[in-house]
């Protein structure tokens, strides 16, 4: 028999003969370790501890806790998962039941409904079949005894399913036991493995292959992990996101709305329009220090312009177009890009012009399915914090670094430290030379390691016309959002015409460096309103202060205090109503308003006010003059400071 040799992690290597088991290996080296793995990975792709193996392999054994395996637990909970909901409901067919992020689903095919009284049920027998800890077998048959097995067994939907298997590849049966499904694999070794940590979630309907003509099946969440502690701490942090989300905290803190005749476009109400205001004043300020120049460029262009762009052909299902009564048919820009560049394009430029940085607060528009829409977080009409660097290949660098200085910097200045960055390099569909590659790339290395910021390398996934660095800010309850991107632009300027003249007095292609801090400041606005939970700082609350009076005695007194605080610029308002205290307390509170200036007759008889901050319940009783040099203090911007 033919000899194969197996790297172990340590570089070690072994030769065994062609066939043997990842278990039989196992084995081999303890019994203790055969009993820990449930799984390996060869060449780094998961396997049945169980097969065989056929060619030579990195070969590493995987135990339960290993992250690479939490799929795996995922997908045999989903297995499991099945074989209960079967045996409880005979008559139900089985579909597809995939692994997604956080846990799994299986769809189901059962003429009565699932109730959410259902679900701990299920999670009970669930719980017997991972106690009978049965191994999961995988055996590979030819089509007609799939398809046999399947049909005795009335599972018409695995029928088609075997059918759109590719011819040459492999019809896998796993069971457990007596229970057996149709699967890729591959699985961990026994049920048992799946442990404690898991939950079932929900329950919603799904199409047969997402079909809106073929059956309606229904779907089973369910989330899984390594142990009940993460199990926990997950569900902990749904509920917390339950309690942050920002479409009801928008609503209890009246800044937007969106309604049924414009999907995915935001209705900023005054508050709302407030806060986003005060994001772009404070970027517009950075950026001006930062020597961009602030642009404008029309909403809508003319569809040759974006032929040539590429984005007709690229971007087309996206792209919102319109004809006129001349008959010329426009697009609204999904991008600025375009239209930066015939601002570049506008005047002859030198290379004494370079770095020219154009940045623009614009308005984009891009059509999505309904079914992504997800209030500010995935909207189709959104306004970027755009900007466009137009430099020479030697500028590359410097700019890269300054980049990332300032998006670390913005960031912290809305309480995000924990940020992450995703290099992507060169894909293997590109334009543009490698030499010029190599530069960017170095150029977009240079400035994260200059940061002395660990990345992660996401290889040859850069866009075509060059490579890219994502920000992924974690937020406060350990969520993770990408935000800010940078993208080394090779393509797009001399595509589109651009040039400049060199010192030798060649017209040459610059290179242009596409970057977003913000992102999408309708996102942005959504994601700060999670971080904080509704608690905006001061400088960023569309309401900073509202003055609230005990009696009707103080409302001359409240006026006072009412023109001392927007003397001083502060965003306040005043509440008179004759309601009681303990009211006004409550309503400014689930308005989400930082601080109540309280004022009843003592206040008026001492020129003083009780100042309550947001979530406390003690008061502290100021001066007039003091808590507005206090308050305003506070509301200066951390740029301003
Ligand atoms: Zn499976
Ligand atoms: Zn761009």
């Amino acid at each position: 028999m033919s000899q194969i040799s197996l790297t172990f992690p340590d570089g070690a290597k072994r030769a065994v003969p062609a066939g043997t088991t990842g278990l039989d290996v196992a084995k081999s080296i303890s019994s203790s370790l055969a009993k820990r793995t449930v799984a390996m990975s060869l060449d780094g792709k998961l396997a049945d501890l169980a097969a065989p193996i056929k060619a030579d392999a990195a070969i590493k054994f995987l135990t339960r806790d290993g992250a690479e395996v939490l799929d795996l637990i995922r997908h045999d909970a989903a297995h499991v998962m099945a074989e209960a909901v079967q045996a409880l409901y005979p008559g139900t067919q089985v579909t597809i039941g995939p692994v997604i992020e956080n846990g799994f689903y299986y769809d189901f095919a059962r003429d009565e409904p699932f109730t959410p009284e259902d679900l701990p049920k299920i999670e009970a027998k669930m719980r017997e079949i991972i106690a009978r800890d049965q191994p999961f077998a995988c055996e590979v048959v030819s089509r007609e005894k799939a398809k046999r097995v399947f049909k005795d067994k009335g599972e018409i939907f695995k029928l088609e399913l075997i059918d759109a298997i590719p011819e040459g590849e492999d019809v896998k049966l796993y069971s457990q036991g007596e229970w057996l499904d149709l699967c890729r694999g591959p699985h961990m070794t026994s049920t048992g493995k799946v442990g404690n940590g898991f939950k079932l979630t929900k329950i919603a309907g799904a199409y047969w292959r997402g079909d809106p003509s073929r059956p309606m099946l229904q779907r089973i969440y369910g989330t899984a992990w390594a142990s009940e502690d993460d199990l926990k701490a997950y569900l902990h942090q749904l509920e917390e996101a339950e309690k942050r989300d920002h479409r009801r905290l928008g609503r209890e803190m009246d800044l937007f709305h969106f309604q049924e005749e414009a999907p995915g476009a935001v209705f900023w109400h005054a508050k709302g329009w407030a806060l986003f205001t005060a994001l772009i004043g404070y970027m517009r300020r950075r950026q001006n220090a930062w020597g961009y120049v602030e642009v404008n460029s029309p909403d809508m262009m003319e569809r040759t312009l974006w032929e040539q762009s590429g984005h007709w052909e690229k971007f087309g299902d996206h792209m919102y177009v319109t004809e006129t009564p001349d008959e010329r048919v426009y697009a609204c820009k999904p991008m600025n890009c375009p239209g930066h560049v015939q601002i570049f394009k506008h005047g002859l430029k030198s290379y004494r012009d370079l770095p020219l940085r154009i940045a623009e607060f614009g308005k984009v528009h891009r059509y999505e399915p309904s079914g992504a829409l997800h209030g500010l977080l995935r909207v189709r009409h959104f306004t970027q914090d755009d900007a466009h660097i137009f430099c020479t290949e030697d500028q590359i660098t410097e700019e890269c670094v300054k980049l990332n200085e300032q998006m670390l910097s913005i960031y912290r200045d809305f309480g995000f430290t924990d940020v992450r960055i995703k290099f992507s390099d060169r894909p293997e569909k590109r334009v543009g030379a490698d030499a010029v590659w190599d530069k960017a790339e170095a150029a977009l290395k240079r400035a994260v390691e200059a940061a002395g910021l660990e990345y992660e390398l996401n290889p040859g996934e850069g866009a075509f016309y060059g490579p890219k660095l994502e920000y992924v800010l974690r937020d406060a309850i350990g969520r993770d959002w990408q935000c800010g991107t940078i993208q080394v632009d090779l393509n797009l300027p001399g595509r589109l015409g651009a040039f400049y003249i060199a010192p030798d007095g060649e017209k040459t292609v610059p290179v242009m460096i596409h970057r977003a801090m913000f992102g999408s400041l309708e996102r942005f606005t959504g994601i700060l309103i999670e971080h904080y939970a509704g608690h905006l700082p001061l400088w960023l609350a569309p309401v900073q202060a509202v003055l609230a009076t005990i009696v009707s005695d103080a409302d001359d007194y409240a006026g006072q205090v009412l023109a001392a605080l927007q003397d001083a610029e502060l965003r306040a308002e005043a509440d008179l109503r004759n309601e009681k205290i303990n009211y006004k307390v409550r309503e400014h509170s689930l308005a989400k308003v930082p601080v109540l200036l309280v004022v009843g007759r003592r206040e008026v008889e001492e020129s003083k006010v009780s100042v309550r901050r947001l979530g406390s319940e003690k008061q502290e009783v100021m001066t007039l003059d003091a808590a507005v040099q206090m308050l305003a203090e506070e509301a200066v911007p951390p740029d301003l400071r």
